[in-house]
């Protein structure tokens, strides 16, 4: 798994005994003016990079790493592998996406490991695709079987008649107050919704969960099949989750966004909607 030392930890390397990450003392304020709310760093956990990382996942974490940092908060990214325990004190918990074969090894040490369900009860998850799925109560495995999922979102899925593959433009529920959705998606995966959770947006490009909806949400638990990464391309959705986990948070400085417009903008206009 590629590292950047110093900056991402993951809670073990190969062959070392699993070591829960401990959250580091924040270090003096920068010249940002800190956020009053927190005293402890903002714990991004990005789980099973090995296994669910199949789209450029990283660029999730980076995005919402970029987006704290600029608001004044202190930032702690921890990466935990497969073989690794879930930490529980994580503030947003990030899923990506995964072929067949992975999605189902990472169900089962998820649902064996129970750290995420237990952290679901009160932080921030983001799933995208595989981990989408495996949040609900089965998905389609690789020859379609059930498969049992982890729970945490009322949400069904199983196996389509054809893969949905391509751009994906979506209308955010607007509860959530966040402008419509641009990604791609590549996934053979059909969703259906229970009444414990919420369609995030309503599909006017693409797939989606197949029924004219697109991802989920109930409480601080969402889930798209958004890849691109999702975050690079809507970074609405990057500050609804940091706003989930670390309260309100200022507007950026327009000169900070120019690459962010210019990607969504481009994007936009490759896929009139
Ligand atoms: N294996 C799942 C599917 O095909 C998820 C794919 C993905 O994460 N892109 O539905």
């Amino acid at each position: 798994m590629p590292r950047e030392p110093g900056r991402h930890r993951s809670t073990s390397g190969p062959g070392q005994p699993p070591a829960p990450a401990r959250p580091q003392p924040a270090p003096a304020s920068s010249h940002h003016a800190s956020h009053a709310r927190r005293s402890s760093p903002l714990r991004l956990v990005w789980i099973y990079p090995d296994l669910l990382s199949t789209y450029g996942d990283r660029g999730n974490l980076l995005v919402l790493e970029r987006r704290a940092r600029l608001r004044g908060l202190d930032v702690e990214p921890v990466l935990v592998n497969s073989d690794q325990p879930v930490p529980r004190q994580g503030d947003i918990y990030l899923m990506g996406g995964g072929e067949d074969l992975p999605q189902v090894l990472a169900a089962r040490r998820l649902r064996q490991d129970g750290g995420l369900a237990a952290a679901a009860q009160g932080s921030v998850v983001f799933a995208v695709c595989a981990g989408y799925q495996l949040l609900g109560s089965e998905f389609g495995g690789e020859e379609g079987q059930p498969v049992p999922g982890l729970g945490i979102l009322d949400i069904r899925s199983g196996r389509g008649e054809r893969r949905g593959v391509g751009e994906i433009l979506a209308e955010v529920d607007p509860a959530l107050g966040v402008p419509r959705l641009s990604g791609f998606e590549n996934h053979q995966g059909v969703t259906q919704i229970g009444p414990g959770a919420r369609p995030l947006a309503r599909v006017s490009v693409g797939v989606g969960n197949g029924d004219g909806t697109e991802g989920a949400y109930a409480g601080r638990v969402l889930g798209t099949y958004l890849h691109g990464p999702a975050l690079v391309r809507n970074p609405g959705l990057a500050d609804l989750l940091l706003s989930w986990a670390a309260g309100p948070l200022p507007p950026l400085d327009p000169a900070a966004e120019e690459w962010t417009t210019r990607l969504r903008d481009q994007r936009l206009a490759a896929v009139p909607g």
